[in-house]
């Protein structure tokens, strides 16, 4: 880290930063914001508006996070303002049943096949947490297969070789999940068919489910092999286990039925967060109409939540949802296109080894010059080439994720303007990652 320069100040989000350290453990409310990865000073956002978001020091950046995935529409998009304004005109919580939240779960219904029946709940977090205690609950089973470098939230029990932050700041596990906690689970190498026949043979009738990202975005980018989920759903039904997708971050945003709207294959259980919140805290896990019934009060495996189907955040999802057509989708996925030839155009010209992968409209760099298919080969790429290339676009007013194991998000925001801008940042920007120097 030390041969990298910041070469932009920003005081501003340094003494709010400094601030935030003293109330809130390292600054931030989720680690990946603080920078960790990449060193410098966490840019503190105060606005956003379409592709673009405007810093507390008033610099402005083209935003490729896009708030993880939930801002496909942009910022601030009328549609979603609109309906958010007149939600909250009428209430803000009510703790009983309302009609945004029958909406929200009839336009998933309406869109993902599988998902007969949905429960909503207010993080990708809880949605994973509680499909598994479901799985577990429908199967009579304890154990659960995940794949290392696939991230499903901070549950304790899939919190073992997990990606995301976790991957950034290289913590095999974490303090505080305990032995129990993660005793029923089996951690995998992701695309690996044989490891997850051997596992089913190894423990006969005794797994619940298996719990993949349908396809990876918290390693960076890794798509799942040809026939790999039609193969875990097979190897799940041979064996009476529930296949779990998770769709919290492919949900909504690669297709209008997510990655199921790719590879078609059918999963008993679903997760969704992030796009269906429309930039609000909703989440949901749905699937097979029998396994759904198992839940309270239809059925004995407990769940609950105080403030799950917020009407303004149902309101939110609902009017971003009903935005997203097959022309929102041409059009994220023509922004993405144009965005990974101009990433690659720059880095080869400037001879840097790299892969641009992509899943849909979502992608990542990995500097290496292999094809990345698990979480081991993603961990060999030059991470330090992202460092310099990461600040480098920041200083050009580009925001990418603060982390080489993150997918960059487009929105429909994104215009010729915003393309353009990205455009004129990248040859400094792979110019920087050709001349960085591993630490
Ligand atoms: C973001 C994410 C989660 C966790 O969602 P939170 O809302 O952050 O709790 C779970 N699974 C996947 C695949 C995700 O990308």
């Amino acid at each position: 880290m030390a041969c990298v320069s910041y070469p932009y100040e920003a005081p501003v989000s340094q003494s709010l930063f400094d601030r935030a350290a003293v109330v809130t453990p390292g600054g931030v409310n989720s680690p990946v914001r603080a920078f960790g990865a990449v060193g410098g000073t966490p840019r503190f956002m105060a606005s956003g508006s379409g592709p673009y978001l405007t810093d507390v020091d008033g610099r402005e950046y083209v935003d490729l996070v896009c708030s993880w995935g939930p801002m496909i529409l942009g910022h601030r998009h009328p549609a979603v303002m609109d309906a958010v304004r007149e939600a909250a005109e009428r209430g803000t919580s009510f703790g009983t049943p309302g009609e945004g939240e029958v909406e929200l779960a009839e336009e998933i219904v309406a869109r993902v096949a599988p998902v007969e029946q949905v429960r909503l709940v207010s993080s990708g977090t809880e949605a994973t947490m509680s499909a598994i205690r479901l799985a577990r609950g429908f199967t009579g089973r304890a154990k659960v297969i995940k794949f290392a470098g696939c991230y499903h939230g901070h549950v304790d029990a899939l919190l073992a070789a997990a990606g995301s932050g976790v991957a950034t700041f290289a913590l095999p596990d974490t303090p505080g999940v305990t032995g129990a906690q993660t005793g029923d689970t089996l951690v995998l190498p992701y695309n690996d068919l044989e490891a997850v026949r051997a596992a089913f043979a190894a423990h006969p009738d005794q797994i619940a489910c298996v719990i993949t990202e349908a396809s990876p975005g918290n390693m960076g980018v890794v798509p799942p092999g040809e026939g790999f989920n039609a193969g875990l759903a097979r190897l799940c039904r041979d064996h009476g286990a529930l296949y779990l997708s998770d769709e919290v971050m492919t949900g909504f945003r690669v297709t209008r039925s997510g990655w199921f709207g790719v590879d078609g294959v059918t999963p008993d259980l679903m997760t969704f967060g992030k796009v269906m919140g429309g930039g609000f805290p909703a989440a949901a896990f749905g699937g097979r109409a029998d396994v759904m019934a198992a839940l309270a009060p239809a059925g004995p495996v407990y769940q609950a939540g105080t403030l799950s189907g917020n009407p303004v955040a149902t309101a939110a999802g609902v009017a971003q949802l009903r935005q997203l057509d097959d022309a929102a989708y041409a059009r994220l996925d023509e922004t993405a296109a144009t965005l990974r030839g101009l990433v690659t155009e720059a880095l080869a010209t400037e001879g840097v080894a790299h892969q641009v992968q992509r899943a849909g409209n979502m992608f990542s760099v990995f500097f290496t010059d292999e094809l990345v298919t698990d979480y081991d080969r993603a961990r060999t790429q030059d991470t330090f080439r992202y460092t310099a290339f990461f600040h480098a676009m920041l200083a050009a007013g580009v925001y990418l994720p603060p982390s080489a194991f993150e997918s960059w998000f487009v929105s429909t925001a994104h215009d010729e303007q915003a393309i353009a801008r990205v455009a004129d940042a990248l040859p400094a920007a792979a110019r920087a990652a050709a001349q960085a120097v591993a630490s």
